[in-house]
């Protein structure tokens, strides 16, 4: 059965590649973007997650043009890396603003129209650094593990309802975010993956468009590291 599905953060990267595998299986799929316009085919809403105003008003529009969001998936992120004595504080309440509260933002004003139709799914994009730390990152790793803390209280929240809140838990995928890296960092850390490799967008879309599937029903409060086996046991 079609869903209605929002990915924000959906105009690039691993958000294009998520929109991309629903629209695949035959879904109506919308993207957030803020100016860049939708990528060819697909449906977008201008939408910044760090003001609830511009939240509201794109799911509105989302509404009134498509239906109510039941697929949500709360995917935009952004890194500002630095060390933690180093770390100003607006660097820390920016990046736990956009990432952390900005999925807060989207999965409140996702869950009323969700609790109406007794139906909905919500899929969070963590990271692996979230559970395993990560160098320079303590403001994008404590934003990434409140994810999961968000997912599970959904969870026990909603769960009665037909409703399922789950975390994806990417390693190192190749996009933007990673282009930045060095090479003697990329050789860093793929010899620290057990697959030896980077990961495709792709291969996060693929355990997305799962969890979102009727057949994922029975699976919330969970967190589906797709990471080549980086971040095992964590
Ligand atoms: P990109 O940097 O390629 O894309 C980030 C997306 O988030 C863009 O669409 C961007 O919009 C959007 N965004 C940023 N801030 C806001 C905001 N305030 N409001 C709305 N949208 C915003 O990132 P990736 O595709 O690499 O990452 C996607 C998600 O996956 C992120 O949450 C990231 O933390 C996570 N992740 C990525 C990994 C990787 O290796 N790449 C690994 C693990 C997790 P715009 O185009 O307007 O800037």
């Amino acid at each position: 059965m079609p869903r209605t599905v929002l990915v924000t953060g959906g105009n690039r990267g691993i958000g294009l590649a998520i929109a991309r595998a629903f629209e695949k299986q035959g879904d109506r799929v919308v993207i957030t973007h803020r100016g860049s316009g939708a990528p060819d085919g697909l449906f977008g809403v201008q939408c910044d997650i760090t003001d609830s105003e511009s939240v509201d008003a794109a799911f509105s529009f989302v509404e009134r043009e498509i239906g109510p969001v039941e697929v949500l998936v709360a995917n935009a992120g952004i890194t500002d890396d630095t060390l933690l004595l180093r770390m100003s504080e607006d660097q820390f309440e920016r990046v736990v603003n956009t990432n952390l509260t900005g999925a807060f933002r989207v999965a409140k004003r996702a869950s009323g129209k969700m609790l109406r139709a007794k139906w909905g799914r919500m899929i969070f994009i963590s990271s692996v650094v979230g559970l395993y730390g990560g160098p320079g990152q303590v403001n994008y790793a404590a934003s990434k593990a409140g994810l999961v803390g968000v997912a599970r209280s959904i969870t026990r929240e909603l769960g009665t309802r037909n409703i399922t809140a789950n975390v994806v838990a990417p390693g190192f995928i190749e996009t933007e975010m990673t282009d930045v890296l060095s090479d003697s960092r990329k050789a860093e850390i793929i010899k620290a993956v057990p697959a030896g490799r980077l990961a495709t967008p792709d291969e996060v879309a693929a355990a997305v468009t799962f969890l979102a599937g009727d057949s994922a029903a029975y699976i919330s409060g969970a967190v589906i590291p797709v990471d080549g086996g980086l971040g095992m046991g964590h």
